[in-house]
């Protein structure tokens, strides 16, 4: 065996559980890690694992919630991340939350005990060396400013975003396609289109002026001072070019031009909202031009007041932050590895997921796919049906890049979801069609019950059965 380690860089959530990842699977790591020789604008200790911002790691429920589910093959895997989660729990309900510092201090001391990792206290200032034959970058939204520039220029200059709006992402089978209907502007058939790609939500005069008043009044988040950058890509909020005049969006990203009413041919709409197909399986829709600061609850009030998304459920809302993140889709292979670098591999946050848990799951496979290749073996990614595979794919293949709002760009940090998963068919009771919330409950408890057999098997665990017996 080659006995060179894996430089993993950044001792954040996916930094450390890729290093505790791969030293399990008896191979050496040096972890870098700049604080506390520097900072961020984030980051308060020099403590592994560090949470920036809220202590939860979101729901604990594997059967019904896409994020618990997670939670559970992570355990499954032996997640460092999960272990030391579960032993600082807080009372938080349904969800698992932490004592922030317990939680880091226990990440910290393991990472420090384990045989086979050393810690380097230091700012990695460039791209991992080349006789780093092994590396993972795992340096979050917070990159330090060298290193960014020079993964910028490895991988192209817009390929990194440092600030970003992002728009809502909504569950297909939500939208009321009683209302909506399918069609691309003057039916245009684009590279790999059909002439019916976007759905469509129509709003007459009196909707429309009452919904850009809507956005004018909304409660937006407040700016934090590091929140300073100008808009991506000129990527103005919603809210913004409501507030620049009434008819602004109706010229902007609510043009009825080139739209005609599928179930009403002959009533022009007013205004149009536009959704476009956000994942090959078809499961999710992003909002175009719908990026926005309004507070969660007020997207969710506001878009529900669109004609067709009355109960839309949303996979992911709009925000507004500094990020960076790679075009993952475009640069990494199936394994998290650079396509024009093989043996550097990126993880967490920067790869394009959201979330701790979501950065610390990536950081998991990274750590497995790089121990797999310095043992000698092909790294086995986990299959599409688990929780791991859904979001893996969507980093690496299963976003649809689109082309047609040039300098823009399509893929978006997104946390884990059920549209993320290949659909399951609504299990019946007693030779009965389940409706409404019965429904839903019972086919997330199919995707569920699926993707813990299938991780189980990725793993080479014994299935539940088995383990039983
Ligand atoms: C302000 C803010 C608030 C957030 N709030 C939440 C929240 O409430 N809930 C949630 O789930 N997610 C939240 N996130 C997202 C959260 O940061 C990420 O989900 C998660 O921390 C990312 O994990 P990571 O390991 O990719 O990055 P991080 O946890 O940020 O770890 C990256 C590490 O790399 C180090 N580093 C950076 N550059 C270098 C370098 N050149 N050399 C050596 N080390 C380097 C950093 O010091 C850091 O320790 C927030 C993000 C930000 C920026």
């Amino acid at each position: 065996m080659n006995k060179n380690p894996i430089h993993i860089i950044g001792g954040g959530l996916a930094g450390s559980e890729a290093a505790w990842q791969a030293a399990e699977a008896g191979v050496p790591v040096v972890l870098h890690e700049m604080r506390p020789v520097r900072g961020t604008d984030a980051h308060k200790t020099d403590g592994l694992a560090e949470l920036v911002c809220s202590n939860s790691f979101r729901s604990d429920d594997a059967e019904t919630n896409a994020v618990g589910l997670l939670h559970a093959e992570m355990r499954l895997a032996g997640s460092l991340i999960m272990s030391a989660g579960d032993a600082n729990q807080v009372p938080a309900g349904g969800a698992l939350a932490v004592d922030r510092d317990g939680f880091s201090e226990a990440v910290t001391r393991k990472i420090e005990a384990h045989p086979l990792i050393t810690i380097r206290r230091e700012e990695v200032p460039g791209l991992p060396r080349a006789d780093w034959d092994q590396a993972i970058v795992a340096t979050g939204p917070l990159t330090a400013a060298g290193l960014a520039q020079s993964i910028a220029d490895v991988t192209g200059a817009d390929a990194l975003a440092f600030f970003d709006a992002i728009a809502p992402i909504v569950h297909f089978d939500t939208i009321d396609m009683d209302i909506c209907w399918f069609q691309s502007r003057y039916d245009k058939v684009g590279p790999g289109g059909t002439g019916k790609d976007y759905i469509n939500c129509p709003m007459d005069k009196e909707q429309y002026l009452a919904f850009v008043q809507a956005l004018v009044d909304g409660q937006k988040t407040e700016f934090k001072q590091w929140e300073g950058t100008p808009y991506f890509d000129g990527c103005l909020p919603i809210e913004i070019m409501a507030e620049r005049g009434v008819e602004t969006l109706r010229h902007g990203p609510m043009k009825p031009m080139g739209l005609t009413n599928a179930h009403n041919p002959g009533v022009k709409a007013y205004a149009v909202v536009q959704l476009r197909q956000d994942n090959a399986l078809g499961t999710l829709y992003n909002m175009v031009g719908f990026q926005t600061k309004l507070k969660h609850a007020e997207q969710v009030r506001v878009f529900r007041t669109i004609p067709g998304l009355e109960t839309a459920e949303f996979a992911r809302l709009g925000g507004l932050h500094r990020n960076t993140y790679i075009n993952s889709p475009t640069l990494l292979d199936a394994s998290l590895q650079l396509k024009s670098r093989p043996g550097l591999r990126f993880a967490g946050q920067i790869t394009g997921c959201e979330g701790y848990v979501e950065s610390a799951a990536i950081g998991l496979l990274a750590g497995r796919f790089a121990a797999a290749e310095r043992l000698g073996h092909a790294p086995l990614v986990p299959p599409l049906t688990t929780a791991f595979g859904a979001l893996l794919n969507h980093i690496t293949g299963g976003h649809i890049v689109s082309d047609d709002e040039p300098g823009k760009r399509s893929f978006q940090p997104m946390n884990v979801n059920f549209g993320l998963f290949p659909p399951v068919e609504a299990p019946k009771a007693e030779g009965k069609r389940l409706r409404g919330k019965d429904k839903t409950v019972a086919k997330r408890r199919a995707v569920t019950s699926r993707a813990l057999a299938d991780c189980r098997e990725w793993l080479g665990l014994p299935s539940r059965a088995e383990a039983a017996e």
